[in-house]
């Protein structure tokens, strides 16, 4: 695969403090180039669309920068829904996913935080092979500028509205760049996104979560819980040998009362493990009287582990427990089920087919 962009500093990840300092220091050019190219970036131009730029200095600038990172190599439209999946390409060749949703508030953008995962969870396919790197803040915004490049191509109206940080990677295990992005694409002269419009989806990774609640940023918090007790968690997600369930719930409560915002329970049914009306019963008992919502997921099969979805009775049952016992619950719509939707999945048939 080409190497490109390599060493190269990536403009999208810049602040834009450090762009003027990039672009008049190193470059030795004037604080209103720096707003130009700036202005650029916000509109996901690439350096030889910054036309009123000089050709030299375009030249110079792509020698030793990139304006985005992320390059999508490919794209899947699902023919059951509007759902597109993008295959993008990073500079150093590895490849992360994306899939782009429209909803009636309008388009959300499913974004990755890491190249694989580390976090090791047993249902997932983003973690089979571990954690490949970290995506720099550049990469991630990145990837929201390539999608609104395509989206807007066929329809200028268009542009990623909502983010939800639940492609591959652990957003909390990748902190910094993460925290760093959401500000950048909150930046009123960058894209300008409402962190409100923002989930980030963590496996609960409890000490990051006291740091992330102190930050500020009203994003909305989603918890992969998946279980409701400590004996099933630690069967499928590795991490709760390290952050007990009472730890876990304690950290949601705190983000609850920083923020004001409930907290969102992801909930992937799984069958003869955690799908049982008894279950059910459990999780509402623990969840009583937090402000939350919980997602039910029925599990999206990974073919290389053998835990499988419950049946579509299972699933109402116990969605229909959890609103006796009321508890705020949805069964979340499965979108782009023909173009492998599911977070993983489509990176690693592309890595398969080249193997
Ligand atoms: N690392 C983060 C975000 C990435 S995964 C986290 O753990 O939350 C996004 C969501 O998809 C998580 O809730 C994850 O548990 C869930 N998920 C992963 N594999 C799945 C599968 N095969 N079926 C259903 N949900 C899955």
């Amino acid at each position: 695969m080409e190497i490109t962009h390599l060493d190269k500093i990536e403009l999208l990840g810049l602040t834009g403090e450090e762009l003027e300092r990039f672009v008049t220091g190193d470059l030795g050019e004037s604080k209103f180039r720096a707003a130009q190219i700036g202005q650029w970036l916000a509109r996901g131009a690439d350096i030889d669309g910054m036309t009123n730029l000089s050709a030299a200095l375009r030249a110079r600038l792509s020698e030793i920068a990139v304006a985005n990172p992320v390059r999508i190599m490919e794209c899947y439209k699902s023919k059951l829904d509007e759902t597109e999946k993008f295959l993008y390409a990073l500079p150093d060749g590895n490849l992360i996913e994306g899939v782009l949703m429209r909803y009636h508030h309008g388009d959300t953008l499913c974004v990755s935080t890491q190249v694989g995962c580390r976090m090791g969870c047993a249902f997932c396919a983003s973690t089979l092979e571990g954690r490949v790197r970290n995506l720099t803040p550049g990469e991630i915004l990145g990837q929201v500028a390539a999608a609104n490049r395509h989206i807007q191509a066929s329809d200028p109206e268009r542009r990623v509205h909502n983010i939800v940080l639940m492609g591959s990677g652990e957003p909390l295990d990748n902190y910094d760049n993460v925290v760093k992005f959401l500000r950048l694409v909150n930046d009123p002269k960058g894209m300008n996104i409402s962190l409100r419009n923002i989930s980030l989806s963590t496996c609960g990774l409890v000490r990051r979560m006291y740091d992330f609640a102190k930050e500020g940023l009203p994003v909305t918090l989603s918890l992969s819980l998946h279980a409701p007790n400590d004996e099933i968690r630690r069967k499928i997600m590795p991490v709760a040998n390290a952050y007990p369930y009472s730890e876990v719930l304690t950290a949601c409560k705190y983000y609850i009362e920083q923020t004001g915002r409930r907290v969102i329970f992801e909930y992937a049914l799984i069958k003869d493990l955690n799908s049982d009306v008894r279950h059910a019963e459990e999780l509402a008992r623990r969840l009583r009287g937090m402000r939350c919502h919980v997602n039910l997921i029925p599990l999206n099969d990974v073919k290389e582990r053998k835990l499988e979805a419950p049946s579509r009775q299972t699933v109402e049952a116990f969605l229909k427990r959890l609103e006796l016992k009321h508890i705020s619950a949805t069964v979340r719509r499965e979108m782009g089920a023909d173009i492998e939707g599911a977070c993983g999945q489509l990176r690693r048939k592309v890595l398969e087919s080249v193997e």
